[in-house]
């Protein structure tokens, strides 16, 4: 909304969908003036629309008015940003609906990466990263080969626990984990960077949006966040992108695709960074990382199971119900109950989800 807002006669917001933030989804409304508006969580429905009257909106709620804002047919493109898995159902409605796609939601690759691209392709949609990693290899492809790709670089800052040691893991409390030393993100993103689950839900989201085998994708931890990711061609040479940490560049880079615009930020200052410094993986540390290559290598409707016991787990790490440490140890043993079954449609990887969900809390249920 900040990028949008200064750039008012490029872009128009024409729907808008919330979660349960009204207060904030009030200010906006006012200030964007979309024609459509979602909300998720509970909502006094005859006080909203009286706060907003003047401003020509219409109001809807539920499932159902989510997938009438992901599909307003006023609009041109889609930014996928709810996130988990409610992402996924949204923006497979905005694709089939021939929006084109700017992502932040990356478990909607990691739970049907397949058939978002093959639908993607049929329509004619282009999908657009929003994910920093994503929008660097995005940009460092540019002009390049698909064919001479040796491998990427994913860079991963290493969250805040790169330096702990792995016996202080199980003091770990939530808040801490929300600690976030690079970037500033929403609970869920920088949960998942603490347990570099993060990585290896971006590690699953590259293979499928830039169509590489799994081999070819490796991470190396960058703690300053500012080589955001690079590319290793065939003869040798790597393109990296580099920027100040701040999401508005990624951002701004799928709205204004293929062209550029200026930001008015600061620019990035490396004499005085200094140093910027890179380290092997740590998956002994991280098993999570580990996990996530696991999971897509068995494919089908592991990498859904693989999402949905990350979330039970976070939740259960939320009420107090397991540690830190033990969040790697049940998604572990959820994976190893789940045989993998062909993902042909949604409704497999939905299927996949619920079974994950339910599994997984049995599990903690005789974890505690
Ligand atoms: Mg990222």
């Amino acid at each position: 909304m900040d990028i949008i807002s200064r750039y008012k006669e490029l872009y128009e917001v024409v729907a808008l969908a919330a979660g349960s933030n009204i207060t904030l989804l009030l200010k906006q409304v006012k200030q964007f003036r979309p024609k459509i508006v979602s909300v998720q969580g509970p909502i006094d429905k005859a006080t909203f629309r009286q706060e907003i009257q003047s401003c020509n909106c219409e109001l809807v709620t539920g499932q159902e008015g989510l997938l009438q804002a992901a599909k307003y047919p006023e609009a041109d493109l889609v930014v996928s940003a709810i996130s988990g898995a409610s992402g996924l159902i949204p923006t497979y409605e905005a694709v089939v609906s021939g929006k084109d796609i700017a992502l932040a939601n990356k478990e909607t690759l990691v739970m049907a990466g397949k058939i978002i691209k093959q639908k993607a392709q049929e329509k004619g949609v282009q999908i657009l990263p929003i994910d920093s990693e994503h929008s660097a290899i995005f940009q460092c492809l540019m002009g390049n080969d698909h064919q001479e790709i040796k491998r990427l670089l994913l860079t991963a800052s290493g969250g805040p626990f790169f330096f702990t040691r792995r016996e202080e893991f199980c003091n770990i409390s939530y808040q801490k984990a929300l600690e976030h030393p690079t970037w500033s993100m929403g609970e869920k993103v920088s949960l998942d960077s603490a347990t570099l689950m993060n990585k290896a839900l971006e590690v699953i989201e590259a293979k499928w949006l830039f169509d590489l085998p799994i081999e070819k994708i490796e991470v190396i931890i960058h703690p300053e966040s500012i080589v955001h990711s690079m590319v290793e061609f065939c003869d040798g040479n790597i393109l990296a992108l580099l920027s100040v940490p701040d999401m508005r560049l990624p951002i701004l880079y799928a709205l204004s695709y293929p062209t550029r615009i200026p930001l008015d930020l600061p620019s990035l200052d490396l004499p005085r960074m200094k140093s910027l410094n890179f380290y092997a993986s740590d998956t002994k540390k991280f098993p999570c990382l580990q996990l996530g290559y696991q999971a897509i290598r068995q494919g089908e409707t592991m990498p859904a199971v693989l999402n949905a016991a990350n979330e039970v787990a976070l939740k259960a790490f939320k009420q107090g119900l397991i540690g830190f440490s033990d969040i790697p140890i049940i998604i572990e043993k959820t994976l190893n109950c789940h045989q993998p079954a062909p993902l042909r449609e949604i409704e497999d990887a939905l299927w996949a989800d619920r079974w994950a969900r339910k599994q997984t809390r049995d599990i903690i249920g005789r974890f505690v």
